[in-house]
This record gives C-alpha cells, structure tokens and sequence, in this order.
C-alpha cells in the first residue's frame, strides 16, 4: 500500500538526521583537532583525492557548461518534483516494481522491516547508501531481528570497527591499513591469521569474507544515485562491483531514495555520468554502473520494492533560499576542499552528512535548532562553491541558515548579543543617554592596568577570554571639544 507525499506538506517528526548524543560541533571539533594520526590520515587521502579529481576535470574543456547544465537540470526537477516522482511511480510499477512513500526514517524503517519480514529472511546484503545512513535502518533491522551486512569494503570497515562513516565517499577515510588490518584480525572471524596491512591482502580477505553473504543473500538492501522518471529506471554507480553483486543475486530488492533523486529524462543522466565520477572519485567514469527497470522475468531480483523518503526533504523545498541544497548529487568534491573538514574529519559534525554540505543539508532536514553549530563550522572560503559539480552555492547557504538560526533564537528568548545591540540602539537614540552611557563608562578605567582591561566581569567575561580590551579614556572626545571650543 503506498502513501504520497505532498509536497509542502509538513513531515512528520523527523528521523536520525543528527547523530544522538553527539557533541555540538566546536567540542567535537576541537577533539579531532588534538588527533595527530587523524589529521594524518585525512591529508593524505583528501590530497590524493584533490590531486586525482583536479586532472580529469582539467581534460574536459566544456567542465564550466557541464556544471551549468546539472545545475539547471536540478533546478527544473525541484521546480517539478511532483510530476517526476509521479511519473516515476507509474513506470516502475507499469513494470513490475513496488513504491512506496515514507514521510520520515521511523516509516521508511517500517517498510523496510515489514519487506524483509515477508521474505522469512534473517539477513540482508546492503550496497553503500547514505540515505539508509541517514534513517538508521541498520539499527531498525537489528532491532527487529535481521542482520544488516555492509558490502562495500569502506563500508565493511565501519560495521566491523563498531564505528561511524566519516566521509560521503570514503567513509573509513579516517583509518589507516594498519587500524583495518587490527579491526579485520579481530572482528571478521574468518580473516587469515598472518593478514598484513598491504592493500591487496587486505582487499582479498574482505572478498572472501564477502563472497559468502552475496551467495547466501535473499534480500539486498540499496540506495539510489538517480531514478529515471520517465522509464522507472534506478541507478547505482559503484567502484568495487559489490553492488551489482547486490543488486542482482537477491530474489527481493528494496532499494530507498530521498525524493531529490530523481531526474527527468535519459538525457539528463548523460550529464550526471559525467559530473559525478570526476567529482567523486577523479575518475573519467565509475567501473561499475549498474541500472534497472522494474522486474525482468527470469533475471536479477524477482521483487523490486522502491521506497521514496521525504524526511525534511519537502520542507528544505520550502525553503526557496535553502531549496538548493537538495541539488547535490553526494560526490564529496566540497569535502575534499574544505580546509575545515580535512583538518577535523566527518564526526565532528555529528551528521550522517559531514563536511561543506552536512553544515547545510543536516539543519535543513532536522531542523535548524537540531544542527545549529553546523552552519557555523565554515571559514565562508568559497572552496565547496568552486569544486561543486552542480554549482551549489553553499558559502551563501551557510550565511541564510545562520541567519535563520538567529531569527528562530531571537524568537524564543533574546540572546545576550540581541539584548546588546537593542541596549546600545537605546543608548545611541539619544545624546543625553550616550552622554550618561559615556560617563558610566568611565568606572571601567578601575578595572584597567598599563592600559589595558584583561578580565571583565559577567556577561562581558566572554569577550576577555581570548583578548584585552582597552581602558576607556579619562577624557571623552565630546569632552575634549568642548574645552578646545571653551579655550578659544
Ligand atoms: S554539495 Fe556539491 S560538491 Fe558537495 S557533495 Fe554535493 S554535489 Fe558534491
């Protein structure tokens, strides 16, 4: 049974967009900032990164046109997502495929459980996907009973080292070879006991530990990069050829897709298919692009479930300033950049979504209140803005939803810097105030040595902690005027 989602309709509560009991961002932040090997780890592989995307882009003279092309493609689709998931609708279930609409993760995560239920499965094979990330669907299966296994190796690492994805791409990114070979020795039970940390020895033992769920598995679990609205056809773009294992052996396929997946026409992929893997990867294209149209008798999955999840994605379309975050295509490129995130690394931001686009995305989807240090943890550089592949403006994003943050603030109890600047509007309306204000601001001069006052009291301390701040002169300049005038 489907239930559509209208859109502009307010969702209801939201699901696990902001990791629980995570720190806000500047005590995470400054915890990252004390880990030598993770800033380590993280500079060379986001250099390397850099590097590689950095020479594909460049052997591409039409790159600037490509990039205004994805953007106003996703433009027209936001403009019209309606109709396209509609459409889509229609074609996947014209051949065979089941949809399904999810206002937020605690209904996506129903869906999912109830699907797997009804195949009298204990296990699922799950390719990479950020959205089911984002919906906690592995802890929803856990909780009912059914073993989620990662299939992607970075991903594989995760799961294995009890931890948290840090980067879109690359979510074991933090880790060395070393950590992976101590976490596979320890964790996957089946590891040969004289593993080394070369990465072929490492790959090969996460192949055979692999291979045996993918022959085993009855249902696979996926994410979507794009679905094709007016053929009903899913994509999935991968590089180590474990998706395709997952998208074709299962007898069930679910697959979940956040709405803002969707495109218009063949035609519009042909674009994407570039942007994307040199933004990603710094590949020309991705080894392995694997696509499907509802069921096909006789090959691949014999049941193909879609489930379409809203989650705050129709209230950041609400958000005409905002609405273009939900033009990104997850290619990490503004990660990657970022001198923030490559000094910090993904947990700090507490966020399924770290780096440049977790600041803007995750308070758009939760909520602003939820994510509120996150618009914050920027420089405003303009780095994001230049790699993005779909011309998101995120350093412009970032100034709207801190302004935002202000406005909700303000609205429910005066913060000390709104309550400042509304004291000193007061004072400045008026001479004789200013002249009073002036005066009494003259006792600040007890408070001074040599000069300078380097501790003041509350609510002021806060400006001393990290600077002096000057002795208020013995004689105001209105004062020293008119005896200037008085001495003529
Ligand atoms: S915001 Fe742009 S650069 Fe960043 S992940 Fe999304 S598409 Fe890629």
């Amino acid at each position: 049974m489907s239930t559509p989602v209208y859109l502009g309709m307010p969702t209801a509560p939201r699901g696990v967009g902001h990791l629980r009991g995570a720190d806000p961002f500047p005590v995470a932040a400054r915890r990252a900032l004390a880990d030598s090997q993770l800033r380590r780890n993280l500079g060379r592989a986001t250099a390397t990164i850099r590097a590689k995307r950095a020479a594909v882009v460049g052997e591409l003279p039409d790159w600037e046109e490509l990039r205004a092309a994805g953007s106003a493609t996703k433009a027209n689709t936001m403009a019209h997502l309606d109709q396209y998931l509609e459409q889509l609708e229609e074609q996947v279930t014209a051949r065979g495929g089941v949809v399904h609409w999810a206002r937020d993760a605690v209904e996506a995560n129903r869906i999912v459980v109830d699907l797997v239920r009804a195949t009298g499965a204990t296990e699922a094979v799950k390719v990479k996907s950020i959205v089911t990330d984002e919906i906690g669907l592995n802890e929803a299966l856990a909780a009912a009973g059914i073993r989620a296994r990662e299939t992607d190796l970075a991903e594989l690492i995760v799961q294995l080292g009890h931890d948290r994805p840090s980067h879109i791409l690359v979510p074991a990114i933090h880790r060395n070879r070393a950590e992976i070979r101590d976490i596979f020795l320890r964790e996957m039970g089946d590891a040969p006991a004289g593993l080394t940390d070369s990465p072929a020895a490492l790959t090969e033992a996460a192949r055979l530990h692999l291979r045996r769920a993918f022959l085993s598995a009855k249902v696979g679990i996926s994410g979507a990069n794009f679905a094709i609205a007016e053929t009903g056809t899913l994509c999935v773009v991968e590089s180590e050829g474990n998706g395709r294992m997952c998208l074709t052996l299962p007898d069930t396929l679910i697959t979940v897709m956040g709405i803002e997946k969707v495109l218009p026409s063949w035609a519009d992929l042909g674009v994407f298919m570039q942007l994307l893997p040199r933004s990603s990867t710094g590949e020309r294209m991705n080894p392995y692009t694997s696509m499907w149209t509802g069921v096909t008798p006789g090959d691949g999955p014999q049941q193909f479930h879609l489930v379409l999840l809203d989650n705050g994605r129709t209230a950041a379309l609400a958000d005409p300033a905002g609405r273009s975050a939900l033009h990104c295509i997850r290619c990490s490129a503004c990660l990657n950049v970022c001198p923030v995130y490559e000094r910090v690394g993904g947990h700090a931001y507490g966020s399924v979504y770290p780096g440049p686009i977790g600041a803007v995305l995750s308070p758009m989807l939760t909520g602003v209140g939820d994510n509120a240090s996150l618009p914050y943890a920027s420089s405003l550089c303009g780095a994001c803005y230049e790699a993005c592949p779909v011309k998101i403006d995120i350093p412009s994003l970032l100034v709207h939803l801190r302004a935002r943050h202000v406005e909700e603030d303000a609205a429910r109890l005066p913060s000390p810097e709104a309550v400042t600047m509304a004291a000193a509007s007061w004072v400045l309306a008026k001479p004789g105030r200013l002249r009073a204000g002036q005066r009494a601001g003259r006792l600040g001069r007890l408070l001074g040595r040599d000069g300078r006052i380097r501790r003041l009291p509350p609510p002021l301390a806060g400006w001393t902690t990290a600077r002096d701040a000057p002795v208020p002169p013995a004689q105001t300049f209105r004062d020293w005027w008119r005896s200037r005038e008085g001495a003529r």
